[in-house]
């Protein structure tokens, strides 16, 4: 773990915050998750980018330069020596007594937490998983990847208590717009679509590589709309996409199969380009 109070590596058990931090009171914070790949930290800058988005949506001016926390990353990554690291970047607005005002916070904290990189087993790639469609309750600024995520929270809870591995999230007009931790893809007719941004949804980075990988690599260009539920329920395949999970099948959606119930042929060579990609073969 990276603290900016102290400038260097510490052993998580080391590392501890202060209980005014506004992170801990209001979620008041901003945060990335990103992965390596043998020495390579898979999209550093684009992530780093988006955690300034983030900030900046939020009136929250970051007062850490991208080269200071790639860096402090790098530090973090190395001293963990692990195979493979999942990473946390969190930046806080700081300490400050019990107060929503935000003029009062002080001294932003960076925090870089570095863990093994734990990917489901690749039997879960085989067979995908299930999810659900949930109503989206109470997310503020769907599209920043903020320290306010209960609603996202509490959708998931509700796919694990309905026997579901993941939840879809879906506004109030019917549009689906994310998974819980995700971003998703589906394949009508042999072409894939995607929810466009004006949906309300993170624009996640990894969405967009693979957005990329598809027309490049494959001649398959991704149509971004707004997709209704029921289009969804009748896709042929269904994808979705984040930093830790790379591309995961979806093959059972509300409890029906999605095609054949097991990943579709574009999900599969979604799922190699996506590995060559990973393994630097492709860009
Ligand atoms: N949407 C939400 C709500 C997320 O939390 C995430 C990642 O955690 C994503 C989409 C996927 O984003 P990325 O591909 O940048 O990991």
């Amino acid at each position: 773990v990276w603290l900016s109070t102290h400038e260097r590596a510490l052993d998580p058990e080391d590392a501890t915050i202060s209980v005014y931090d506004r992170g801990f009171l209001y979620g008041d914070s901003v945060y990335e998750t990103l992965r390596t790949a043998g020495d390579r930290v898979i999209e550093l800058d684009a992530h780093l980018d988006r955690l300034r988005r983030s900030a900046a949506g939020i009136a929250f001016d970051l007062p850490f330069e991208n080269e200071h926390i790639a860096r402090a990353l790098r530090e973090t990554v190395a001293a963990a020596k692990n195979e493979d690291s999942r990473i946390r970047v969190i930046v806080t607005r700081g300490v400050g007594p019990i107060a929503l005002d935000t003029r009062v916070a002080e001294a932003p904290l960076l925090v870089i937490m570095v863990e093994p990189l734990v990917v489901p087993d690749a039997e879960a790639y085989e067979r995908g998983i299930s999810a659900i469609v949930v109503g989206r309750e109470g997310s503020i600024r769907p599209g920043l990847k903020t320290g306010n995520y209960l609603g996202n929270i509490l959708a998931l809870r509700r796919a694990h208590e309905r026997g579901a591995d993941d939840a879809i999230l879906c506004n109030a007009e019917g549009a689906v717009a994310e998974g819980a931790t995700s971003n998703f893809f589906m394949v009508v007719a042999g072409s894939i679509h995607t929810p466009s941004l004006s949906t309300g949804l993170l624009a996640g980075i990894t969405r967009g590589v693979v957005m990329r990988l598809l027309e490049q690599e494959l001649g398959m260009p991704t149509c971004e709309r707004t997709v209704l539920v029921e289009e969804l329920r009748a896709a042929d395949e269904l994808f979705l996409t984040s930093s830790v999970r790379g591309i995961m099948p979806v093959t059972t959606l509300d409890g029906r199969s999605v095609g054949d119930g097991s990943a579709g042929p574009v999900t599969r060579r979604a799922l190699e380009v996506y590995s060559e990609f990973l393994q630097g073969r492709a860009k």
